[in-house]
């Protein structure tokens, strides 16, 4: 089975790519000839997630899925949310999306935070959805080099270290991304049976 994985985020193909099964061969927007700017432009996780798979199917012709993570943070309401990407501007830095995080949440006792992942599938011309969390807390200064994103200030329930200080194996086992991906899989070898 060929299925495209709608992200132009290498560090997001690389993590799914580990965990995909080897009988789907999984392609980049790259590898279709998508240069462009796929729409993200709902007001929910999910609503992006069906947005960015619908329109790769509608636009390009391939079965594929589409992801889109947000991290929801307690004390700031669930923010940023739908808008972590642009969380500190258009200009989508992941620096200044953090710096802004830990500002907002200077003084915040409350360090309470959830990622959480909604995978769109537009497979056969049906449409499903697999979401995956991860809880946790939001440290008050950054630690570690790995990862992306908001990882270093991510420290999982349970953990000492960053998700920008654990190995990708371990972060797959309990992010966010991981569970909504081993949830696609089950759906994926669920049909193949
Ligand atoms: P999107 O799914 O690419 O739209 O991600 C939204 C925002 O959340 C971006 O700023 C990403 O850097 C951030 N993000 C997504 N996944 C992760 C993750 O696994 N760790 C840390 N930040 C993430």
């Amino acid at each position: 089975m060929q299925l495209v994985f709608a992200t132009n985020n290498l560090n997001k193909l690389k993590e799914v790519q580990s965990l995909i099964p080897i009988h789907v061969q999984l392609l980049s927007l790259k590898d279709i000839g998508c240069f462009e700017d796929v729409p993200e432009t709902q007001l929910t996780i999910e609503g992006n997630a069906v947005q960015k798979a619908e329109y790769i199917k509608e636009h390009y012709g391939f079965d594929c899925f589409a992801d889109d993570t947000g991290l929801e943070v307690e004390a700031l309401n669930g923010e940023p949310g739908v808008f972590s990407a642009r969380y500190a501007g258009d200009q989508r830095n992941a620096d200044d999306n953090t710096n802004k995080l830990l500002k907002n949440l200077e003084n915040q006792s409350n360090r309470k935070a959830q990622f959480k992942t909604v995978i769109a599938l537009h497979l056969n011309g049906k449409l499903e959805t697999f979401t995956g969390f991860c809880k946790g807390n939001i440290t008050s200064e950054r630690h570690g080099v790995g990862g992306f994103g908001y990882d270093p200030v991510f420290k999982a329930e349970g953990y000492n270290q960053t998700f920008a200080e654990i190995t990708l194996d371990e972060k797959n086992s309990i992010g966010h991304r991981g569970k909504a991906v081993n949830k696609l899989i089950s759906f994926l070898k669920s049909i193949q049976d």
